[in-house]
C-alpha cells in the first residue's frame, strides 16, 4: 500500500521562502513502519519544494501523479482548508485520505460532518496510524479513531538519522519533550495526557551528533516548555556548547521557554549553546499571568538578554475577555517607555477547538470566527473596532507595523499580461505566490475582471499580486470593479489578518497595485495615489521620456513610497521585469 503524508507550510506572506516546514510525522510514521517491518506499507511524502510552493491544484497534480492509496493531512489551523479542499479532489479520484492534528477535536463538527476526509485520527497519531492502515488494508476502516500518549524515543533515532528535510533549509529539528504540566486557558495544546514523555539523554546526545554531522545552521528543540526541568535544561545545553566548541560550527539554537523559569546563570550558557534569540508568552500584563511577572522585572530580563547577545522575543495576547483596550494600550506604553517595544508581538486571541477559553466565550456569549484561526471578535469589554484601533495605535503611534510588502521576483511567478494567451499560462501556474503585469490598455476592463474573478475562484488559496499598467488613464469604476471583486476572494491569511486590516475594501492575499507611465495625467494620478497603492512602471523605449520628467516627477518620489518598475527588453521583442526601485534614481 503506497500512502503519502503531508504536512503544508503556514502561509508566509512576507518570506521569500519557506523555512522550517519539515515534515517530521512522516518521518516518524517511516521510522515507526520500518522497525514495523511492514514492508507492504511504503510511507512516501511529496518534494518538499513542492509542498511549500505548489498551489492547491498543483499538489493534486503531484500527488496524483505517484499513484497513492491513501493519503494523510497533518491538519492545523493554517492549513486544514488546503487540506480539505484536496482532500475533496482526491476523494474523487478513489484515493482514502485520513487527517490528524490538532485541528481534529470531537468540538469541531463541522470539520467532522463536512465529508472532506474519509478518516479522522484525534490524538498522537503515531500510535495509531499503523492500525489505520491495517484495516484500511483489510477494508474494514472506520471514520474516526482516538491516537494515544506514544513514547517518541521509540522513534526518534530512526527518524533523525533518516531524514532528508535538513538538506532544503539548513535546519534541523530534535523532539526533546512531549506533553505540557501548565494549563493555559488559552492553548490547544494536548491536556488529555497523564504525564511527559522525555526524550533519553542517549538518543538526544546521538541526534545533537547527527545534526552537527550534517550541513545545517540552526537547531530547534522542541518542547513546550524547553525549561520546564532546570536541570535537563541545563544538560541539553551543556552538550550542545560542547558540540559547538568542538566542531566550530556556529549553529544557531531555538526552542520555546518560559522567562520565569529562567535564572540568571543560565543566560551565559544559552549563549553559549547558540541561542541568539528566545520567544516567550507573556500574554497580558494585566490579568492572571501578571502574579507570576510581578516576580521577576520583566524589563530587566529582557535588557540582560540583550546584553547577552540573545534578541528576546515577548508575545502578548490582545483579545482576553477582561482586559480592556486601555490595558493594552498601557501594556504597549510600558514596553514603548522602557524600549523594548520592538521585541514585542501582540497576536490576536484565537479561540481554539477544545480550550478552556472557547468555553468562556460559548458561556458567556462571546463571538469568533467560526473558521479558522477563530480570531476572537468580540468579548465583554472589547471588540474588533477595539482590536483594530490597538493595531492602528501601534503602526500611527509607535511605527510598530505588521503590514508586510510582498514582492514577486521570481521570473516564473511574474506574469507578464499582454493578450488572453498570456492570462491562460497564468491560470496555469503552479505557484502558491505569483503577481501579473497587465498591460491595460490591451484588454476591455470586463475581460480583466472576469478573468481574475475565475482565477481566484479556482485558486482561493492563493497570494497574488495583480499590477494595472496603463498609458491611457484609468477610470476609477474599473478600478473599483476589480478591487471588490477581490474581496470576495479572501482565505485564511485574510481572516488571520482581520484585526491589523483598517479598511474594509481590501484584503491582504491577493492585492491591487496600479502603475502609469511617466506622461500620464497629473491629476489623474493624484487620484491613484489617494485610492490604491501607486508606481510608476517604465518600459522599453521609455526610459528617455522618464529622464526628460524626472525633475517633474522627483516630488512624487520624495513625498511618497513611489515605487518604480523597470522592464527590460527580451530577446523575442518582448520585454520582461527586471526590478522594482523604491524610487526612480534616473539614469
Ligand atoms: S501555552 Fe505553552 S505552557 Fe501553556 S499550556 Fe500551551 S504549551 Fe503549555
Amino acid at each position: 500500500m503506497k500512502v503519502l503524508l503531508i504536512n503544508l507550510p503556514v502561509p508566509d506572506f512576507y518570506h521569500g521562502f519557506q523555512k522550517g516546514n519539515h515534515q517530521i510525522f512522516a518521518g516518524y510514521m517511516r521510522a515507526i513502519m520500518e522497525k514495523r517491518k511492514s514492508g507492504d506499507v511504503v510511507i512516501g511524502g511529496l518534494d518538499r519544494h513542492a509542498i511549500d510552493n505548489y498551489n492547491d491544484n498543483a499538489l493534486v497534480e503531484c500527488i496524483m501523479e505517484q499513484s497513492p492509496d491513501v493519503v494523510g493531512f497533518s491538519s492545523y489551523l493554517w492549513n486544514v482548508e488546503r487540506n480539505s479542499e484536496i482532500s475533496r479532489q482526491l476523494r474523487k479520484n478513489g484515493i482514502i485520505t485520513v487527517t490528524g492534528g490538532p485541528e481534529i477535536n470531537r468540538d469541531n463538527v463541522s470539520l467532522l460532518d463536512g465529508g472532506a476526509f474519509d478518516i479522522f485520527v484525534q490524538g498522537e497519531g503515531e500510535s495509531v496510524l499503523p492500525d489505520v492502515l491495517e484495516d484500511i488494508a483489510a477494508k474494514k476502516h472506520k471514520k474516526y479513531y482516538a491516537g494515544e500518549a506514544c513514547d517518541f524515543n521509540k522513534f526518534i533515532s530512526g527518524y533523525s538519522g533518516a531524514t532528508d528535510d535538513t538538506a532544503f533549509d539548513r535546519m534541523a529539528y530534535i523532539e526533546i519533550e512531549r506533553g505540557c504540566p501548565f494549563k493555559c486557558s488559552f492553548c490547544a495544546y494536548d491536556k488529555t495526557r497523564k504525564s511527559s514523555t522525555v526524550i533519553d539523554m542517549d538518543a538526544f546526545k546521538n541526534a545533537v551528533d547527527g545534526c552537527f554531522s550534517r550541513d545545517i545552521d540552526e537547531l530547534y528543540l522542541l518542547a513546550p516548555t524547553l525549561n520546564s526541568n532546570r536541570k535537563r535544561f541545563e544538560s541539553y545545553l551543556e552538550y550542545i556548547a560542547g558540540k559547538r566548541s568542538e566542531t566550530g560550527k556556529n549553529v544557531r539554537l531555538f526552542g520555546e521557554l518560559r522567562p520565569e523559569l529562567i535564572a540568571g546563570g543560565d543566560i551565559g550558557l544559552m549563549k553559549e549553546a547558540g541561542f541568539d534569540c528566545i520567544e516567550f508568552g507573556v500574554q497580558s500584563m494585566n490579568l492572571e499571568y501578571k502574579k507570576n511577572l510581578a516576580k521577576y522585572d520583566l524589563s530587566g530580563f529582557a535588557k540582560n538578554l540583550l546584553a547577552h547577545g540573545i534578541t528576546p522575543i515577548i508575545d502578548f495576547i490582545v483579545g482576553f475577555p477582561g482586559e480592556t483596550k486601555d490595558d493594552v494600550i498601557r501594556t504597549i506604553d510600558y514596553m514603548s517607555d522602557n524600549a523594548i517595544l520592538d521585541y514585542c508581538n501582540f497576536y490576536h486571541l484565537q479561540v481554539l477547538h477544545n480550550t478552556g477559553i472557547r468555553k468562556v466565550f460559548i458561556e458567556k456569549g462571546y463571538s469568533f470566527q467560526d473558521c479558522p484561526p477563530y480570531l476572537m471578535l468580540e468579548n465583554d469589554v472589547m471588540d474588533i473596532g477595539d482590536i483594530k484601533d490597538i493595531y492602528m495605535y501601534l503602526e500611527d503611534r509607535k511605527d510598530f507595523s505588521y503590514r508586510e510588502d510582498y514582492l514577486v521576483l521570481d521570473e516564473n511567478r511574474f506574469h507578464v499580461i499582454r493578450n488572453n494567451d498570456d492570462f491562460n499560462s497564468l491560470s496555469e501556474t503552479p505557484f502558491y505566490h505569483s503577481a501579473s503585469f497587465v498591460l491595460v490598455d490591451n484588454f476591455d476592463f470586463d475581460v480583466i475582471v472576469r478573468f481574475y474573478d475565475g482565477f481566484f475562484g479556482g485558486n482561493p488559496e492563493i497570494f497574488h499580486q495583480v499590477y494595472l499598467y496603463s498609458r491611457q488613464g484609468f477610470e476609477m469604476n474599473d478600478l473599483e470593479a476589480l478591487s471588490g471583486m477581490m474581496t470576495t476572494h479572501g482565505n485564511y491569511y485574510d481572516r488571520y489578518r482581520e484585526g491589523i486590516n483598517y479598511f474594509n475594501d481590501e484584503i491582504f492575499s491577493k492585492t491591487i497595485h496600479v502603475l502609469s507611465g511617466p506622461d500620464s495625467d497629473e491629476k489623474m494620478i493624484g487620484q491613484l495615489m489617494d485610492n490604491y497603492d501607486f508606481g510608476f512602471a517604465v518600459l522599453p523605449g521609455e526610459r528617455n521620456s522618464f529622464a526628460d520628467r524626472i525633475q517633474k516627477l522627483r516630488r512624487y518620489f520624495l513625498d511618497d513610497e513611489i515605487n518604480t518598475f523597470v522592464f527590460r527588453e527580451c530577446d523575442d521583442m518582448e520585454f520582461e521585469f527586471i526590478k522594482r526601485f523604491p524610487v526612480y534614481f534616473g539614469g
